[in-house]
């Protein structure tokens, strides 16, 4: 069949992909270690499954506003508020289906045929897609290892166009784990500020940060420059909600209203019964959120206890999220020349699930989440280890 030019070229998500792979395997009865999608292993907690159980109970089943019920979009911008000491307003935000959605509608409101997008690499698979499905120019640029996979200004500088419209930044990051601290991301603020970018800070694992690192937003950088700034997060993460889809994005209200408008001729309203447990999840207590995120922290130690005891592997201390991200490039060779057909290998001879580094524009590295029971990550990781030091 003729297909329009736009989806013709678009690769499948690699993270979903990969997972769906694991999982018909696992159906099809192979004992399979799934460390591939970005997904907790813990289930929602039971206050937000009973605020959901009593929408349904209440006839909470139909259309909703588009942009999200009130109360939500008061629990959003409250989240934000009492996190980080911000004065948003519930017409601040708009709910949408997940954080992936708000990314994807936030760059069909933004940007015009052309227009060039600054994407830090290693970057999250749906970045470069969403762009280009806006008639954007994706402008990628390569960070190290040894620097943590940061950019500084003096990077975004070397990359500035004309034409240059959005930065999109994404901390704790997704694939690598590292989280800008205060000034440097203060620095790449007014930086945007001063050469008129618009930020989208992607802040998706802002909860789930490790060690001395603080849980660090942009929206106070968004308050006084609500054209240059866009938050986006959701409640998938740091509330195990990955299935409800549930997203928010706190902007400018010209940027909501349009949001609401593009929703409203696509999607309407996000699921009636979603937007019930998100309240319950937002506006509750975060016990449980500190719970995932200590286990999170004793993971991140876990895995890196038995990776940075391979030769010739460099991978930075995750800071954050569920991630880690090691170079392993140097054990290219023959059995396995590049990150997609080493993590091929691993599927096919130990049944590990990994995300290739290419998907997110770093072939030297492969991604492994560490969102799984300790158990199966310690056992996962001897396997992986196997296969790549040979
Ligand atoms: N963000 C998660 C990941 O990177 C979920 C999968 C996705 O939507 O890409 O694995």
């Amino acid at each position: 069949m003729k297909l329009a030019d736009r989806v013709a070229q678009l690769k499948p998500s690699a993270t979903l992909s990969v997972s769906a792979k694991a999982q018909e395997l696992r159906a099809a009865g192979r004992e399979i270690f799934s460390l591939s999608v970005g997904e907790t292993d813990f289930p929602t907690p039971a206050y937000i499954c009973k605020a959901a159980q009593d929408a349904i109970d209440a006839g909470f089943t139909r259309y909703t506003p588009v942009p999200g019920i009130p109360e939500l979009r008061l629990a959003a911008a409250g989240y934000f508020n009492r996190h980080y000491g911000i004065a948003a307003e519930a017409d601040h935000i708009i709910i949408s289906n997940g954080g992936k959605h708000c990314l994807y509608n936030v760059c069909q409101a933004l940007l015009n045929p052309g227009d060039h997008v600054l994407i830090p690499a290693p970057y999250w698979v749906s970045y470069p897609p969403m762009v280009e499905l806006a008639a954007a120019k994706p402008v990628i640029i390569s960070t190290a290892p040894e620097r943590n996979f940061k950019v500084s200004p003096t990077d975004l500088e070397k990359s500035l166009t004309p034409k240059t419209r959005l930065l999109l930044l994404n901390s704790p990051s997704n694939p690598t784990g590292s989280c800008y601290g205060k000034e440097e991301l203060d620095a790449i603020a007014e930086w945007a500020v001063a050469r008129g970018v618009t930020v989208i800070a992607d802040e998706i694992y802002d909860q789930l940060v490790y060690g001395d690192t603080p849980a660090l937003s942009l929206c106070a950088w968004w308050q006084k420059h609500p054209e240059n700034f866009v938050i986006v997060n959701g409640v998938a993460k740091t509330f195990a909600m990955t299935g409800w889809r549930v997203g928010y994005t706190l902007g400018h209200p010209d940027l909501i209203r349009a949001m609401s408008r593009l929703q409203g001729q696509s999607t309407s309203n996000i699921c009636s019964v979603s937007q019930k447990a998100a309240v319950a999840a937002l506006n509750g207590h975060m016990d449980t959120v500190e719970e995932m995120r200590v286990a999170f922290e004793r993971r991140s130690a876990l895995a890196m206890e038995i990776v940075s005891a391979w030769p010739d592997v460099l991978c930075p201390r995750p800071r954050g999220a569920f991630y880690i991200f090691p170079d392993v490039h140097r054990h290219y060779g023959a059995r396995f020349s590049d990150s997609t057909s080493l993590c091929t290998l691993l599927l096919s001879e130990v049944g590990v699930a990994l995300v290739p580094g290419a998907a997110f524009g770093d072939d030297r590295c492969i991604r492994i989440s560490y969102a799984v029971s300790d158990d199966a990550l310690i056992k996962a990781l001897h396997l992986v280890e196997k296969v790549l030091l040979g």
